[in-house]
């Protein structure tokens, strides 16, 4: 089939019309197989309507971006740089806070670790990404603290300690809260490390904690954060954000030399503006919330059914029974496997998003047997 010749040449998205599926659409396997919000695929639409722009970021919506993350995080000297995927933010803000032979701390389970097949190692010229364990996807600063004892520092054979990278909301749903962040910013300022938070979902966290954007990063410790769009709403924009600017120094050239300097940044620019403006991004987290938070009071009481750790945020960590399960699935239910650490017992993930109606939840409830709220 020609796909071209489907597309009208004047064809313009009818954002009006965007569609996410219908009661029976019942696909839960992550927050990005939602499509955009309307009002970013409008800003995107708008902002190629108009021009000419110039280019590769030195524009107005790039520096209305920056502004709004400035109030967003009430913070006057940040510096922002949008760049396409998470794991460009990722692998980029962490090279800026590693030398080649340094040591980033992360969660085994950490997207840096195991989702972005060794992007922040390339990105950084070499630097090794250690794990320390802790529960829900959280490093225990416990445990981090004994790792840190081990005094290497100056130690031309071992790698030097350079920075921690934590994940909010967490891998498994979890959501550090301003405390439990700055646990481990005192352990980095103990010992001379960098903060880096992988905010993928730091929307979600937010609707959970109810605290500000600011109290959770920069006023808790973070350093560097990578600042989530993609799965909240945006078609594909993210931002690194440096709360210290001389932590930026050399962002631009890696960027550039990364390959994520857009010439025409406005198509990054443009879905960021939207998503900050009026505080969309914590609207569509707050939803994608409720909407787990719904899933999750429908499928506990049911028998033999059990959350793996606390929803924090849009995503449900939950054994169930294989009826259940394989009943879901007959519904044209979508959702991805978990591994469970009780032998026998079959888990799945479900993720919530932006997009997922009441009524796409209920009919899960429905066909699970469970209650909605
Ligand atoms: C989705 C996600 C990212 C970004 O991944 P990309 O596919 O590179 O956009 C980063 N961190 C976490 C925790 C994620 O869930």
């Amino acid at each position: 089939m020609n796909l071209q010749s489907d597309i009208a040449m004047d064809a313009r998205p009818d954002t009006s019309a965007a569609t996410h599926g219908d009661d029976n659409t019942l696909d839960f396997r992550s927050d990005n197989t939602a499509g955009a919000h309307p009002a970013i695929l409008e800003a995107v639409v708008d902002a190629y309507r108009t021009g000419p722009l110039s280019s590769y970021g030195d524009d107005p919506l790039t520096a209305r971006v920056v502004q709004r993350l400035r109030t967003a995080f009430g913070h006057e000297t940040l510096l922002a740089y949008p760049v396409a995927t998470g794991t460009a933010a990722n692998a980029l803000a962490l090279s800026c806070l590693t030398p080649p032979w340094g040591v980033i701390y992360c969660h085994p389970a950490a997207h840096v670790q195991v989702d972005e097949a060794g992007a922040p190692e390339l990105f950084s010229g070499g630097a090794k990404l250690q794990p320390v364990d802790g529960p829900a996807g959280k490093i225990d600063p416990d445990a981090l603290a004994a790792v840190l004892a081990q005094d290497v520092k100056g130690v031309v054979h071992h790698p030097q300690p350079a920075a921690i990278s934590i994940t909010q909301a967490t891998e498994c749903g979890a959501s550090y809260t301003p405390d439990e962040v700055r646990a481990l910013s005192a352990l980095a300022r103990r010992h001379g490390l960098a903060l880096h938070m992988d905010g993928a979902r730091l929307g979600n966290a937010l609707a959970h904690l109810g605290c500000t954007p600011a109290s959770v990063t920069w006023q808790a410790g973070v350093d560097v954060l990578s600042f989530g769009a993609t799965k909240n709403g945006a078609l594909g924009a993210e931002a690194v954000v440096f709360f210290d600017p001389a932590r930026a120094a050399e962002f631009e050239f890696r960027r550039k030399r990364g390959g994520h300097l857009f010439s025409k940044m406005r198509l990054l620019s443009a879905q960021l503006d939207a998503y900050l403006e009026n505080d969309l991004w914590l609207a569509n987290a707050r939803h994608a919330n409720d909407m787990a938070a719904r899933l999750e009071a429908g499928l506990s009481p049911l028998n033999s059914v059990r959350l793996l750790y606390p929803r924090q945020a849009n995503e449900l960590f939950v054994a169930l029974p294989d009826a259940i399960a394989e009943r879901l699935r007959a519904a044209g239910a979508k959702f991805y496997p978990w591994p469970s650490d009780r032998p026998g017992e079959h888990a799945w993930r479900f993720v919530t998003s932006f997009a997922t109606t009441p009524a796409q939840v209920a009919r899960v409830l429905a066909v699970a047997g469970g209650r909605d709220a």
